[in-house]
């Protein structure tokens, strides 16, 4: 027999010899399962389970009655066993031609005719690309594997567990999913995948607590094989990782976790406590992957198998995926990459485009269960459009980057009804309240407003996933440029560069899970949350902690309803310090009083919660102060502000504030069962000198010297009286002089060595590796090494922490093994003046050989770049351009040629290459790059990519650049680092002062500080 035959109705379009391979493979002995003879009979269908659950009644007069109601369940199972047993045939539980003539034969009634179910695997082509349609962001190779290992891709497969369709859904397990018409599993294609689908994200969801619970690696083979084990029993995966938890054992691979479990002792106590041997699910798991890691090589060798219907859909490949929650539906992915545009109404002021973007999610309850997130037997299920609304204001004009406003509406039952889209909700004539697009327009500034249309109960469906929130926002700027900048032949828009969320009331909660997504590079961007009456629920344990490792970025809260919990976050930044929280709201009586002058508000009925939004809206745009005296009314007029820019905080002034008044304790959450081994490090004994006074050479002369080894522990003495005195309990004990010298250690850093001899404290190497997490999943590479390739321009250099002994430094942070200097080599530190000079000596020669602007290196950042980064870059730039021309002969005459400038248009080429060698030379020596020519001439003064320093600071560390040590990161704003920091001021300013003291007082010479000379410092200054 041929393949043609066996698959007769589906015409090979593929490769033959893929497509049998697939089968055999798969089906290997249960070939006549699918020939020849008639295909199977759908015995599992309700009216036929129906006359069986009837027939057993009547004829097994012992035990539970069945209840017939056609659902196949495990006590219909049962009993078909035993009515197996009792006659002697094989207790499969399965029903066929012998069980049903056994049944009629003991007196059953005739059973209902039987649909024959279909009978040959669908063509991998079809089954592409409906997947493709439904798959959301699940990886195409997985659902592959999946089904493969399922169903061998036949539709019409089923078990005696009654088990259906493509994905082998379990009758159960979709009435417990909200999955409609089980049978129809095995004969509707779509049907069957997007069920599938369903029931994936579902088991993705589940996988994704266990990776906040347990540390569960969020990404590659081991993601997917756990999401593979909630198929073989959905509390199995849980019930294993919590006992690996018990006994201090980490998930951190798919290796750990099978030896685990199969341990001889462990697989035992796990068999009883899950009731089945977690060998099967295991081995079900590696097959799947298995199919689908056979299935990726197939589909990278056959692209247009491959063929995505969106750009923006996820590529193939081991990629993370971080997934969503039960609320995900179906997924439908819009096919243009640029939105359709929609009709819908405009205003007075600027240009509303509404385009057709879909969130994944088609219809949405309007009530739910609150404890258990479902549908409640009373809710009705409502279309939500896909429809986002964009408004750009008047003031608006388009450049390289945009700052965008997300606003997220809330509950729409009570205004403007449960199915209204966003053109219906900003309608500023039907709902003064929330006339959005008004306030944004007086606002006057260069920003754009995106409100997409949500669920009745502010259902967002993938909107709350990083892909989803990636995909969103690329489409977004699509529609803005193709919609409304081309219109008008203006600078096309590139990029995202400042991201708001706001929300109204149930708004607040995808807020909340956009803000702490993970996985998108996008919320790097977002610099502030507003939340108008929005804190519904647990959060604000959830929004501190996101403020908290959220020091760059800023939380505005405004209550009217929801002003208990508003007040408890309140209470919470204060305690923890944070000052980039802003909670605000009126007592009940004032805004009564506020109500009667506002003739607006009078004549509607709608309460004031409605009203939050729109009264704080204009002036969060114009970046008002946070503590607002009087509430400004509502714009009739327009503003006066003009010149106010959005003021995002710069990435410079963020550190700038952090070292006045820091967020303590970062947030780390670090695996607590991982060894350090720690290493005391050996502290020098010989004094160095702290501090001078006067000149050596006339004679008054005095100096304060001390060794390391009795000063550093002095500080760290000091630090822990500092922090008690704050009521920093937890960090005080980690500060202890005694041992703080022996708890230093040594990791890798984003796959980076220490250099030999180089150590860390433990609190330095916690942080690094919860950075390093955070690194790897923001930029969801799969190593830690590819992560830190792309963060720091691929060099390998090793990195430089603490050293044993030090001769030079006197109070650095690397003395107390909370610094590291990462990629030295093309990060110097511009120190001295000598070295400023020399560098702005070549920036100028460079500018006036290239005819740009003449840039200088200065200490403090000013002018046109905000960011530190961007102006050391810009600086850097430079420096290649002119250096490489050495290389280029051609570009150099060129510009020569060119030249605005006398002395570079006199010079031969040869003269030119000359003149750029030596300033290159005399840079090189100057910033201690002598040896390292080529390379500082190919890297210039900083090499690092740009989310690489403003993730460190964002999570922990202060960037030396900002002081032109480019290759420096300390723990100064963080935990211990940051008492350690105010102790060392507190030292080094008192040494200070005792040698001026001295000085005054004649008393020349060498001395040692003194402990007790606070006291006598300030009789000096209270006697002076
Ligand atoms: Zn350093």
């Amino acid at each position: 027999m041929t393949y043609q035959f066996l698959l007769r109705n589906e015409p090979f379009e593929l490769d033959p010899q893929f497509e049998s391979d697939l089968f055999e493979e798969k089906n290997g002995n249960e070939l006549e399962f699918a020939i020849g003879k008639k295909c199977k009979n759908d015995w599992c269908s309700p009216n036929y389970i129906q006359w069986v659950q009837k027939s057993l009644n009547q004829l097994i007069k012992t035990g539970t009655k069945l209840r017939e109601d056609g659902f196949h369940d495990s006590l219909t199972l049962r009993a078909i066993k035993s009515f197996q047993k009792q006659y002697g045939l094989k207790p499969d539980g399965e029903f066929g031609p012998i069980t049903e003539k056994t049944l009629i034969s003991k007196g059953a009634s005739r059973p209902p005719e039987l649909k024959q179910l279909p009978c040959s695997p669908t063509k991998a082509e079809t089954l592409i690309e409906k997947l493709n349609k439904y798959r959301g962001n699940i990886p195409l190779h997985i659902l592959l594997g999946w089904i493969e290992i399922e169903s061998g891709r036949q539709i019409g497969r089923i078990t005696n567990l009654c088990e259906r369709g493509y994905f082998q859904i379990y009758p159960g397990e979709a009435k417990n999913r909200g999955i409609k018409n089980h049978q129809l599993l095995s004969y509707d294609e779509d049907h069957s995948i997007q069920s599938g689908v369903k029931l994936i994200n579902y088991f993705i969801a589940r996988t994704n607590i266990l990776v906040k619970k347990y540390g569960l690696p969020n990404h590659g083979e081991v993601f997917w094989k756990v999401v593979k084990l909630h198929h073989w029993i959905p509390s199995g995966p849980e019930k294993i990782l919590a006992d690996m938890h018990t006994h201090g054992v980490k998930p951190s691979s798919w290796a750990a976790i099978t030896s685990y479990a199969l341990d001889l002792k462990n697989r035992g106590r796990l068999k009883k406590k899950i009731k089945r041997d977690p060998q099967q699910g295991i081995h079900n798991a590696d097959e799947m992957l298995r199919k689908a890691g056979d299935w990726l090589k197939k589909l990278e060798a056959n692209k247009s198998l491959s063929k995505e219907s969106d750009k923006s859909a996820p590529e193939l490949g081991w990629e993370a995926y971080y997934g969503n929650s039960d609320e995900q539906e179906f997924e439908i992915q819009d096919a243009p990459s640029v939105p359709m545009l929609l009709n819908c109404k405009k205003t007075l002021l600027g240009d509303t485009l509404c385009v057709k973007i879909g969130l994944g999610i088609n219809i949405a309850p309007n009530k739910v269960d609150k404890k258990t997130g479902k549908p409640t037997p009373d809710a009705k299920f409502f279309k939500i459009q896909p429809m986002t609304g964009i408004f750009i204001p008047q003031a608006y004009v388009p450049k390289k980057e945009v700052n965008i406003i997300i606003y997220l509406h809330g509950h729409k039952g009570a205004y403007p009804g449960n199915a209204a889209t966003i053109d219906d909700y900003w309608n500023g004539s039907k709902f003064p309240f929330f006339a959005l697009r008004e306030e944004v327009s007086a606002s006057e500034q260069n920003v754009i407003f995106v409100a997409p249309t949500l669920g009745p109960l502010s259902q967002a469906g993938n909107l709350t996933t990083a892909k989803g929130f990636d995909s969103f926002l690329s489409k977004i700027l699509a529609a803005l440029n193709k919609h409304f900048v081309s219109k008008s032949s203006q600078q096309e828009v590139k990029n995202i560069s400042r991201i708001i969320l706001a929300a109204h009331s149930g708004g607040g909660s995808p807020m909340l899970r956009i803000a702490e997504l993970q996985g998108s590079s996008n919320t790097l961007k977002i610099s502030e949350c507003w939340g108008f009456d929005s804190m519904y629920g647990e959060v604000e344990k959830r929004w501190a902690d996101w403020a908290m490792s959220h020091r760059n970025a800023k939380l505005f809260i405004y209550y009217y309803d929801t002003a208990s919990r508003s007040k408890i976050l309140e209470k919470l930044s204060k305690e923890r310090n944070l000052q980039n929280v802003c909670v605000h709201g009126w007592k009940k009586k004032d805004f009564a009083d506020w109500v009667k002058t506002q003739p607006l508000l009078k004549k509607s009925n709608a309460g004031p919660h409605f009203w939050v939004p729109i009264i704080y809206l204009k002036e969060r745009i114009q970046n008002t102060p946070c503590r607002v005296k009087q509430v400004a009314s509502l714009s009739q007029s327009p503003a006066r502000q003009r010149e106010v820019i959005l003021r995002f905080p710069s990435h410079r002034r963020m550190t700038m504030q952090t070292s006045k008044s820091p967020f303590l304790v970062h947030n780390y959450e670090f695996n607590p069962t991982a060894k350090y081994p720690l290493t005391e490090v050996e502290l020098y004994k010989g004094k160095i000198k702290l501090a001078s006074a006067g000149l050596p050479k006339k004679g008054n002369y005095v100096v304060i010297k001390e060794a390391p080894a009795v000063f550093l522990p002095e500080i760290i003495r000091k630090a822990r009286e500092i922090a008690l005195k704050d009521k920093k309990k937890d960090i005080a004990i980690k500060l202890n002089p005694d041992t703080w010298f022996r708890q230093f250690t040594r990791i890798t850093f984003l796959g980076r060595r220490f250099k030999d001899g180089q150590y860390i404290h433990i609190e330095m190497a916690k942080l690094l590796k919860t950075i390093e997490g955070e690194f790897i999943k923001i930029l969801g590479s799969s190593s830690a090494e590819k992560t830190g390739d792309i963060l720091l321009n691929n060099s390998k250099e090793g990195i430089s922490g603490s050293r044993k002994t030090s001769s030079t430094a006197t109070f650095s942070m690397h003395m107390f093994g909370l610094a590291v200097d990462v990629n030295y080599l093309g990060n110097p530190y511009i120190e001295s003046e000598n070295d400023i000079n020399a560098l702005n000596n070549v920036l100028k020669s460079a500018a006036l050989l290239m005819n740009t602007e003449v840039l200088a290196y200065k200490k403090e950042t000013r002018g046109k770049f905000k960011d530190r980064f961007d102006y050391v870059q810009a600086l850097d730039t430079v420096l290649e351009n002119y250096f490489k021309l050495l290389d280029s002969p051609t570009e150099l005459l060129k510009y020569l040629r060119d030249s605005q400038s006398s002395d570079w248009r006199r010079l031969t080429l040869s003269e030119a290459k000359t003149k750029i060698q030596s300033n290159l030379n005399n840079l090189a020596g100057f910033l201690a790059r002598g040896k390292y020519k080529g390379y500082f001439k190919k890297n210039a003064i900083l090499n690092f990519d740009k989310r690489f320093v403003v993730g460190m600071e964002a999570m922990g560390l202060h960037w030396g650049g900002h002081y032109g040590d480019m290759m420096h990161f300390d723990m100064r704003p963080t935990g211990v680092g940051y008492y350690i920091e105010k102790a060392r001021i507190a030292y080094s300013k008192n040494v200070k002062e005792q040698a001026r003291y001295l000085l005054r007082e004649k008393k020349y010479g060498e001395y040692t500080p003194d402990k007790h000379f606070q006291n006598i410092g300030q009789r000096v200054a209270a006697l002076g």
